[in-house]
């Protein structure tokens, strides 16, 4: 006879009472320090979407549904004066017919400028130059202006000035106009950034040639992402084709962009804020998040764009805290940042 019980509770209790003790670990897992299962729900109401459903709603309309929730929210947002904004996968999301502006980004951004905190955006975008960027994002309603923009077209510019490097480039049309004041004669370097279709075999096989050609092999990287959300799907980045070139020739490229620490400290100088004053959102757990905490900030992850339920569990990087988008991100911050 197959044993029905064990003491005095049925198995089908305990398997019942197991499910429920692993969502209850899932939801403590997916929004650190979120509220404890409040004790008025019951176990039987966790069964199905409902009970989950009605939790969320909870979570988000109390962010943090017991005062000790939100004291936890406070604690890791206090201090908080300035916020650094990732734009693809937290503004919109890029694709061929322009892209689309995520559910509640136009009207967070918006928020959070009339906060009295400080705002700046950080991207890694190096398929349009800044002022094509800017302009499709005004046109989906974002206020949002050039000079507010740190991305790695510009600060690459100033290093090949600086350093007196002339680039053999493979980048997309779309921010070749970003080096037109460069001297681009004889080159001495190669700057890769996201060609798109552009990275051919062709393409690549010239790059690959322009630095086995010189004599100390410099190869700069606008980025190092892995992959990034287009409306149509995932697309390859940068970083795969970069780690191509430094396979090929047996060098290290130099990274601008996110998550070098530089690009981050120059987007804080811009901001006029120090790093445990600033947090960073974005939907990148490695080079937005990781990043950003390298450099001695908070930093939430959103639950859009590349966002993958498994960045929640990455071996390396914890997020201060995981919010479905940037509208609850913006919430939160309202809740219990030092404006
Ligand atoms: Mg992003």
């Amino acid at each position: 006879m197959i044993r029905e019980s064990i003491g005095a509770v049925p198995l089908r209790l305990r398997a019942r009472r197991f499910r429920v003790s692993a969502w209850r670990s899932r939801v403590r897992a997916r929004v650190p320090g979120g509220p404890a299962l409040p004790h008025y729900i019951s176990q039987a109401s966790l069964h199905g979407q409902r009970g989950r459903g009605f939790y969320r709603q909870l979570v988000r309309a109390g962010t943090g549904a017991r005062p000790g929730a939100m004291a936890e929210w406070g604690e890791r947002l206090a201090g908080v004066h300035g916020v650094l904004l990732d734009i693809s996968g937290v503004l919109y999301d890029g694709g061929e017919d322009g892209g689309a502006a995520i559910a509640g980004s136009v009207e967070a951004v918006a928020r959070l400028k009339r906060s009295g905190l400080k705002v700046r955006f950080c991207t890694n975008e190096s398929q349009k130059a800044r002022g094509a960027l800017v302009g499709l994002l005004r046109q989906m309603g974002f206020t949002i202006s050039e000079g507010e923009v740190t991305a790695p077209a510009p600060a690459a510019c100033l290093i090949l000035r600086e350093r007196g490097l002339r680039p053999h480039l493979l980048v997309h049309e779309g921010i070749r106009s970003e080096f037109d004041q460069i001297d681009m004669s004889n080159p001495n370097c190669v700057v890769i950034a996201d060609a798109g279709e552009d990275f051919s075999y062709q393409n690549m096989n010239k790059a690959f040639q322009v630095l086995m050609g010189l004599e100390n092999p410099v190869l700069i990287s606008l980025g190092k992402g892995r992959y990034y959300k287009e409306t149509s799907g995932l697309k390859l980045d940068v970083g795969a084709y970069m780690r191509a070139l430094e396979y090929a020739c047996g060098i290290k490229a130099e990274v601008v962009g996110k998550p070098s620490p530089e690009f981050f400290k120059s987007a804080l100088k811009e901001m006029g804020v120090d790093a445990h004053q600033a947090v960073m959102i974005g939907d990148d757990i490695v080079g937005d998040v990781g990043g950003a905490q390298r450099c001695g900030m908070r930093a939430l992850q959103v639950r859009t764009g590349k966002f993958r339920p498994s960045d929640e569990h990455h071996p390396e990087v914890k997020a201060d805290g995981y919010v479905d988008n940037l509208a609850e991100a913006v919430d939160l911050l309202l809740l219990h940042s030092d404006k």
